[in-house]
């Protein structure tokens, strides 16, 4: 994995102008992977140097369906727009980006790429995750292979995400007790993002908060990854639904008519002094 683990990182990687755009409504970050992973050591050492006392910034992800219910669904629109940093891990964004403004997101950034950006860069600098997220079996087997691909990040802490609502405080608490610096919520599209919302004041000294979806399936070897190839038309969403159909073909071929829509309509560069949520 391309990583730039020796560019200095003190304020921060330099950033195209304007730094966002606004892509199907939700306002996202105009940086790559590597330059996101520096952003999330920086960020750490910042908070190291308050004394781990700055709130824990929310690290987001679109995609198409993000996009659909962003255009539909007013709580998780609320959601999104208190992210801190949002990237594009879908390629219809990065098209959209591109076809309709002078500010072109300059890649995908795909969650399940970014970790490892992540989890180089945090190996490096000394910073600790929390994996949070997906069943027993394959949160272990995830975390297993973190530990082989990274032997000296530490991983704090990692539990499965299947809990009942009375089980979130305590489970939250033992991720502060880790002394985390990154948390990683793999528990699903929306059900995630309100989580990290609900919980975000509690998380004292985690750095990054950073809803993943089924990253821990692709790390746990249970689910693979499209070929290059496909990733690269943009076509990976097709490639998962073929591996499970009677899940992902509703969300598919419902979602992605709207979000084409709504990235037709609510696709802009946004200027650098427009509010976090990119809305006037
Ligand atoms: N999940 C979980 N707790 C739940 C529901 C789901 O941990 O209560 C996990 C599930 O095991 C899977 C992930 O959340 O690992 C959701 O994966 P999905 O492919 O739906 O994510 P997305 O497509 O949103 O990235």
């Amino acid at each position: 994995m391309a990583m730039q683990q020796n560019a200095p990182v003190a304020d921060g990687p330099a950033r195209p102008r304007p730094a966002r755009v606004q892509v199907g409504g939700i306002a996202t970050d105009r940086m790559t992977g590597p330059e996101l992973a520096q952003q999330m050591v920086a960020d750490w050492r910042r908070n190291v140097a308050a004394g781990r006392q700055l709130p824990a910034r929310l690290v987001f992800d679109a995609n198409g369906q993000a996009v659909s219910l962003y255009g539909r669904d007013a709580e998780f629109r609320a959601w999104m727009d208190q992210a801190d940093l949002m990237h594009a891990d879908g390629m219809s964004l990065v098209w959209a980006s591109r076809l309709l403004t002078h500010a072109p997101l300059p890649e995908r950034v795909a969650t399940t790429d970014f970790f490892h950006d992540c989890a180089a860069a945090a190996e490096a600098a000394g910073l600790s995750f929390y994996m949070l997220g997906a069943t027993r079996e394959v949160n272990d087997a995830a975390v297993a292979n973190v530990r082989a691909a990274y032997p000296n990040l530490r991983i704090a802490g990692h539990r499965d995400g299947y809990f009942a609502q009375s089980e979130e405080v305590g489970i939250i608490e033992e991720v502060v007790a880790s002394g985390a610096d990154v948390l990683w919520i793999a528990r699903g599209r929306r059900f995630q993002e309100g989580f990290a919302i609900a919980h975000r004041h509690r998380l004292a000294g985690v750095t990054w908060i950073h809803p993943c979806g089924g990253l821990f399936d692709f790390l746990s070897g249970f689910v693979r990854r499209a070929p290059d190839w496909v990733q690269t038309i943009g076509m990976e969403w097709l490639y998962r639904t073929m591996q499970e159909p009677r899940r992902l073909f509703l969300r598919y071929f419902l979602t992605s008519p709207h979000a084409i829509y709504r990235m037709a309509v609510a696709t802009r560069a946004l200027p650098d002094d427009a509010p976090p949520s990119g809305r006037p």
